[in-house]
């Protein structure tokens, strides 16, 4: 018995960042798109012979892209948007994805419950000539380096219109489309491609259901068309689209068996015996190897089920990095338990050979429990931190007293406070201090003294805006969560670990690999600095234990509830010390808390419980005299408000400048209690707001709220600004505050008119 292996779409960004280099050089006016388009090419033809040495059978290709794969599918259908009909080719293109003078770019916005972002399609009416020439010339190359192995990836209507913002209706919009796939479908079968892998990720939501009909007929049509189909899913389970979806009439269906509830599907509803079944079984969104004994475990129940199947990672391994191997710098026991897109591909294969010969089996066993075995003496349990994770009791997650009982002890301050998220111009000269520390240039006590010369220089500036509560500015934190792995045990950082995160930008997420736990202080010595520095209360800032696990890697043999738990109890040894040195205010951000809501929202109140936990755990041990903030940067809460409320943060701060005030009213209207900055400026733009602007913002937050619970600051961290840009906006920021503080207490002068 020989078993099938197949991918659904590889890293497209060079493993040495190629094409995030190539854009830059190209939009720095510094290359052609000529030699933009040649980088691409290469790429894509090194992945596929990657692939092809791996030996993997069906190898899904057309996934390169110069920014974004929806935004590739929009072009190619002709969903382009009327602001962008006058250009053309890769002007218009770069411009759908970054905007050009004065158009605005496309919405960005998550892609499923992934860090990668996607840009919006716009359906606003008629839609626009449609082009697959690329597409099909990127499949005939991919047919002289792969023949019959290269299958085409398609990115589904139903996926693209689900995530798409739709004027004209859902159903309309699928029939305007339909034509288009079935030509696209009939171009590829006569290309000679024995396969289409269609990608329908968006059958996992929990509204599936809404768009049965819709999806029905749509692959009725393309089944018409009589090319081989395989329907592709991924992120989650099918759920109670199960038994309709596995009707379809497709030759082969995809299920993610690292996630969900897959596997008690097949199980309960059996495989239509006609049909190929793609097991997603090699974990695209993580990094660790197998442990082969449960992953062939599983395997052998699906084999009960059916006989038809092959094997494949899970998604598309855009969301690893290249080359374990290259991790040089890594401990060995831990870069051999590690699996980038090459060792993924090597598992699904060796998974194959495994089901197939006793022998390969016998010895892959044997291979892979040795290298968990070394793992672990290398990385044994930290049973202090599982004693206290394991005594904790309610009280620990507990403030005391509450929220309207304590608010009178805390810092005493100005109606409308202002201040500012935290961090503040990460400039040239900044980050070349953390690179020459880094290389051993500046000794550390060097590199301290230019640190806090940045802290001292940033706080006589805020002083002298007027700004009620200070910040120290973050100089020393290229990042919110790898500044704090850094410091705690458990976590490992690679070198070459890039993912793209959206067009040309890259991340590189930490590792969580053992128990965690905080060696030192890790924030207290630049407070002290700041703090001495100025009478004004200055915060103490914080990444929240939510925040570090869903932008980080985290373990597989434990839960994401416990890791945050721990994360969260190092954090909280943390508040205590600053509490301990003097902090009036500690700042936990959560940036990240909405998006790791599960894609279902039936399983939404399991994350938010251990989340909610997570953040209470880490503030909790604040005194009732400290006032303890939150950040998110999104403002789209209204249907989690009682789990923000929750966090019992005594300050939260939000974005809100480009919803109107909207959240704020839903906050209102729900009787969110607790003290609100909503942000009042978008700190994404270079704009300046003015301060009239300011004040209307202000005015209408104050319509919906009582004036004790409003604080005043920008939408999010000033990072990434220039300073010209945020001193002035924070002037007028402050200025604006002024007026309306003036206005309020004339209004509390005036004798009030029943009297
Ligand atoms: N304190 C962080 C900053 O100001 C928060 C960043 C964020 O919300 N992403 O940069
Ligand atoms: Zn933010």
């Amino acid at each position: 018995m020989t078993i099938q292996t197949e991918t659904l779409g590889y890293p497209r960004i060079g493993k040495k960042r190629e094409v995030k280099k190539a854009l830059e050089a190209f939009w720095g006016g510094k290359s052609d798109e000529e030699t933009l388009l040649q980088i691409l090419r290469e790429v894509e033809t090194s992945n596929w012979k990657t692939q092809l040495e791996a030996g993997i059978d069906r190898i899904g290709i057309g996934d390169g892209s110069l920014y974004d794969l929806v935004l590739d599918w929009s072009v190619r259908l002709g969903i382009i948007p009327d602001r962008f009909r006058h250009l053309s080719g890769i002007d218009r293109y770069f411009a759908m994805a970054r905007g050009k003078d004065g158009i605005p770019a496309l919405e960005m916005t998550k892609w499923f419950d992934t860090n990668y972002h996607y840009l919006v399609p716009e359906l606003d009416g008629t839609l626009h000539t449609q082009d697959f020439s690329d597409f099909l010339a990127t499949v005939e190359r991919a047919q002289t380096v792969l023949g019959d192995r290269a299958v085409p990836i398609v990115l589904g209507p139903l996926t693209l219109l689900r995530l798409s913002r739709v004027d004209l209706g859902f159903d309309d919009a699928v029939g305007q489309l339909r034509d288009r796939y079935v030509t696209l479908l009939e171009e590829l079968k006569n290309a000679g491609v024995s396969e289409v892998q269609i990608h329908e990720p968006a059958l996992v939501f929990g509204d599936a259901e809404t768009f049965k009909t819709a999806t029905a007929s749509t692959y009725a049509a393309f089944a018409a068309v009589g090319l081989p189909i395989h329907l592709v899913t991924y992120f989650d389970d099918l759920g109670t689209t199960y038994s309709w979806v596995t009707q379809l009439p497709v030759s082969a269906i995809s299920l993610d068996f690292t996630r969900g509830r897959n596997l008690d599907w097949l199980k309960q509803h059996g495989f239509p015996a006609d049909k190929r079944l793609g097991v997603g079984i090699v974990d695209a969104r993580n990094i660790w190897k197998l442990r082969l004994e449960t992953t062939l475990s599983t395997l052998e129940t699906i084999q009960s089920v059916t006989s038809n199947f092959s094997l494949h990672p899970s998604a598309s391994l855009q969301f690893v990095p290249y080359d374990a191997a290259l991790e040089k710098e890594l401990p060995e026991p831990l870069r051999n338990v590690l699996s980038f897109a090459e060792q993924k591909l090597d598992e699904v294969a060796l998974l194959a050979r495994s089901l197939a010969e006793d022998d390969a089996r016998h010895r892959h066993l044997n291979d892979s429990q040795k290298l968990w075995a070394i793992f672990e003496e290398f990385n044994p349990i930290n049973s202090g931190v599982w004693e206290q994770l394991n005594s904790l009791t309610e009280s620990d997650f507990q403030r005391s007293p509450s929220y309207s009982l304590r608010l009178s002890k805390q810092v005493q301050l100005p109606p409308l406070p202002t201040t500012t998220i935290g961090s503040f111009p990460q400039t040239q000269e900044v980050r070349q201090l953390r690179v020459k520390y880094k290389r051993g240039e500046l000794s550390e006590t060097e590199y301290r003294a230019a640190i806090d010369a940045q802290i001292a220089e940033c706080i006589k500036i805020q002083e002298a805006i007027g700004l009620d509560v200070l910040v120290h500015g973050e100089f020393e934190r290229t990042d919110m969560v790898e500044y704090f792995g850094q410091q705690l045990e458990g976590f490992a950082f690679t070198v070459h670990g890039w993912v793209q995160s959206y067009g040309s930008r890259c991340v590189r997420p930490p590792i969580i690999y053992g128990d965690v736990s905080r060696p030192h202080p890790m924030t207290v010595r630049e407070y002290k600095v700041a703090q001495s520095l100025t009478e004004k209360p200055m915060k103490g800032m914080l990444t929240g234990p939510v925040t570090i696990i869903n932008w980080s890697f985290p373990r597989a043999d434990i839960s994401r509830r416990d890791q945050a738990f721990q994360i969260a109890l190092a954090l909280r040894e943390e508040v205590a010390d600053l509490e301990a040195a003097g902090a009036q205010i500690v700042q936990v951000d959560e940036p990240a808390l909405r998006e790791g809501l599960p894609l279902k929202t039936e399983r939404w109140s399991e994350y938010l419980t251990w989340a909610v936990d997570a953040f209470r755990l880490s503030t909790a041990i604040a005194r009732p005299q400290t006032q303890v903030h939150t950040h998110m940067c999104y403002s789209e809460f209204g249907d989690i408000i009682r789990d923000i409320e929750n966090l019992d943060a005594d300050v939260i701060s939000i974005e809100n400048s480009r919803s109107n005030n909207r959240t704020l009213k839903e906050v209102t209207e729900a009787g969110y209690s607790h003290q609100i900055g909503n942000g009042v400026y978008d700190v994404h733009s270079p704009i300046v707001p003015p301060t009239e602007q300011v004040v209307q913002q202000l005015k209408s937050g104050i319509a919906n709220l009582p004036t004790e619970q409003i604080w005043v600051n920008p939408d999010c961290g000033l990072k990434t600004r220039h300073w010209e840009e945020v001193i002035p906006a924070l002037k007028n920021m402050v200025e604006a505050t002024r007026i309306l503080r003036q206005e309020l207490s004339s209004e509390t002068d005036s004798p009030s008119q029943d009297s």
